[in-house]
């Protein structure tokens, strides 16, 4: 167990042998609905505060915390219980606050335009470790309450199915938060989007495509040549017809790769017969990916010829410019200074 958080309600009455059935009830509540630490739990005893203490993970440390936009975004950094590090941001919009998790620290896809894929896979998260990180931008955010999730942090969240499922089910049952407000977000995890359609919580699926030729994919996408264009559509088309739910592509558009007219025309071909929406991504440059993000300009016009070519598309509002926003930046930077901090302590 690496978080109080993946204790199931069965699991915490077998923690506290001899007490009443309902209390372990109480610890459950307070931890979801409640969002409290055990401390908060006035509810309880005093004696079974302190025990449940000695026995439940302290939960993460935040070791960074940066806020942009007038503190309408908030990006923390958390140390887990063995050191690793993962991100979390809390984005509030108008009408709706946001909160993105990862889902394993590191990644092991690769992407070149990604800082976290640049920085290795560390290991899975669990489900409590997944649930936890809403917890601590939920507790920031009050009062107002987080609506929305998107699984768009570090890691790719279908290849940790084994506990992201899990705590989509945790996040839907005792946290509350609607399918329709939890969105996973996959680089074209084919088994996972198998696991995904056979699944009846119908949570959204947003598809990192970034390019509809394989060739240029391959490259900013190595997972591609394992799934290529044609087998991720043959399984998207499945996930469509059996689950009647919409499709969104993400398509973060970086100047002269994948924003001419061409890289237009094959989107909206690939895109038309899903039916996918479509949203375009302003990029945030990364460190050690030599290339820029498309001018406004031209991300208005590509926004304008998809409609043209019939396939319905947005222009994500980019967050967090001054912060290390993209993908993975914040905890690779992080642990690049923890790594120094520590080579100071040995010398000193
Ligand atoms: S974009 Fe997502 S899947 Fe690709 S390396 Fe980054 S975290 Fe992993």
């Amino acid at each position: 167990m690496r978080s109080a958080y993946d204790l199931e309600l069965a699991d915490l009455a077998e923690l506290l042998p001899g007490e009443p059935a309902f209390r372990s009830r109480q610890v459950f509540d307070g931890l979801h609905g409640g969002l409290k630490r055990v401390d908060e739990m006035t509810n309880l005893p005093a004696a079974l505060r302190a025990r449940l203490a000695e026995v439940l993970p302290a939960g993460p440390t935040v070791v960074s915390e940066q806020s942009a936009d007038q503190g309408r975004t908030v990006k923390w950094a958390l140390e887990l219980d063995d050191g690793a590090l993962v991100e979390t941001v809390l984005m509030h919009y108008d009408r709706r606050s946001t909160v993105c998790v990862s889902t394993q620290a590191g990644c092991a896809m690769g992407c070149s335009f990604c800082a976290t894929g640049q920085a290795g896979f560390t290991r899975h998260l669990t489900t409590g470790e997944i649930v936890e990180q809403v917890v601590v931008a939920a507790r920031t955010a009050a009062p107002r309450r987080v609506s929305n999730i998107v699984f768009m942090g570090m890691g790719e969240p279908l290849a940790n199915w084994k506990h992201l499922g899990p705590a989509l089910h945790r996040l839907n049952g005792p946290m509350g938060l609607g399918a329709r407000r939890l969105t996973v977000s996959t680089v074209g995890h084919v088994p996972g989007i198998r696991s995904l359609t056979a699944e009846p919580l119908a949570v959204n699926l947003a598809v990192s495509l970034h390019s509809a030729d394989d060739r240029r994919r391959d490259e900013l996408i190595p997972l591609n040549r394992r799934y290529p264009l044609g087998v991720l559509a043959d399984v998207l088309a499945e996930y469509v017809e059996t689950t009647h739910r919409r499709l969104s592509f993400e398509w973060a558009l970086i100047d002269g790769v994948n924003d001419t007219d061409r890289d237009l025309d094959e989107l909206a071909a690939y895109a038309r017969p899903l039916a996918a929406h479509v949203n375009l991504i302003p990029l945030n440059p990364t460190p050690g990916f030599l290339v820029r993000g498309s001018s406004p300009r031209r991300v208005a016009e590509f926004a304008r010829g998809l409609t043209d070519r019939g396939v319905t598309a947005t222009v994500r509002i980019t967050r967090g410019q001054e912060i290390d926003a993209a993908c993975g930046q914040l905890a690779g930077r992080t642990k690049v200074e923890l790594r120094a901090k520590g080579a100071q302590d040995a010398d000193t």
